[in-house]
């Protein structure tokens, strides 16, 4: 039996690994929406983060050549600071993510990081220096430890505690039967959309890049929830160079710089406070979602008080 069951668990174990391969294949392809089109430069050197300062000069996009989608997209994210992107469905938010990630080529203009066009640079040494917390994660069907640990491989046990406390996810891992040994994904625990991105969260504070970038989620979070991701992305934004792609007002009211897109060009930017002043397309974006929070707001407290 012991002669039988070695090769089986070598059996196991290979059949493991290849799965696990696949998965991580295929997650690389859905969510990182990998373009075969982009590659390196025969002269690609790797890319050398100093401060971390992000900048877009004239970024002009589009998939295809019949709609602009980016129309000549300017800013600066200067290192340590946070910048949200706000606007409309379909502006071009997360575009300017992928555009910085470099799943796509800008058609025209330059993205650079510390001066370095992004498309001079090895893809790889571009994607270790950011880290992504996207919309939605795609967890790997494994424990939670190895989702958090995927971050840093290398990390402790104990890293790996610290790292979801620093996430808010900490206490609601302490709280399974088995704790940071349960199985997620799909054939283990499912994870609630929040608690998906607390757990993202966790494995970029380990990864501890030099930039972050925060799709942050669509879908409506309640009021404690959004408190506690807003906490998580405090702590691993502090002192790193931060763009968001906002959907949140939590988010929006501390950035250093807030670019509200239209049709794929900048209608405003400026900070919370002097676009409301300004009573334009970010006021009238903020009265609604505000209206909206205090219309679940109220109706959460008459669900209460029946
Ligand atoms: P939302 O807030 O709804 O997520 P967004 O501002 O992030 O919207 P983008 O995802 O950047 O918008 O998309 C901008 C436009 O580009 C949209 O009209 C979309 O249909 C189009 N688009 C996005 N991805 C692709 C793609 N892979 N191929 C072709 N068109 C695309």
């Amino acid at each position: 039996l012991m002669q039988l069951s070695i090769p089986l668990n070598f059996i196991g174990f290979v059949y493991r690994e290849i799965r696990q391969g696949l998965t991580d294949i295929e997650q690389m392809f859905d969510l990182l929406d990998v373009s075969a089109e982009v590659t390196d430069k025969p002269d690609a050197k790797p890319l050398e983060v100093d401060q971390g300062t992000v900048r877009f000069h004239d970024v002009r996009f589009s998939y295809d050549p019949e709609r602009p989608i980016l129309k000549g997209i300017d800013f600066e994210i200067p290192a340590g600071n946070t910048v949200a992107v706000v606007g409309p469905s379909g502006a071009g938010k997360s575009t300017i993510s992928r555009l910085l990630f470099r799943f796509y080529d800008a058609q025209s203009g330059e993205i650079t990081i510390d001066g370095q066009n992004v498309k001079d640079v090895t893809q790889k040494s571009l994607r270790a220096a950011i880290g992504m917390v996207p919309q939605d994660t795609v967890l790997f069907n494994d424990t939670i430890a190895y989702n958090i640990r995927y971050g840093r491989p290398d990390a402790t046990d104990e890293e790996v505690r610290k790292a979801a406390e620093m996430a808010q996810i900490g206490a609601f891992i302490e709280s399974l039967p088995e704790g940071y040994d349960t199985m997620v994904g799909e054939r283990g625990l499912k994870l609630s959309g929040g608690e998906k991105q607390r757990v993202a969260i966790a494995r970029t504070i380990l990864k501890a890049p030099p930039i972050l970038l925060l799709d942050e989620a669509t879908s409506a979070l309640d009021t404690h929830t959004e408190q506690e991701i807003q906490a998580a992305l405090d702590t691993v934004s502090r002192g790193r160079t931060t763009l968001v792609i906002a959907h949140r007002l939590s988010t929006v009211i501390n950035a250093d710089e807030i670019i509200v897109l239209k049709g794929g060009e900048i209608a405003e930017r400026g900070r919370h406070l002097a676009l409301l002043d300004a009573g334009g397309l970010y006021a009238e974006m903020w009265n609604r979602q505000r209206e909206a929070t205090e219309a679940e707001e109220a109706l959460r407290k008459a669900r209460e008080t029946d």
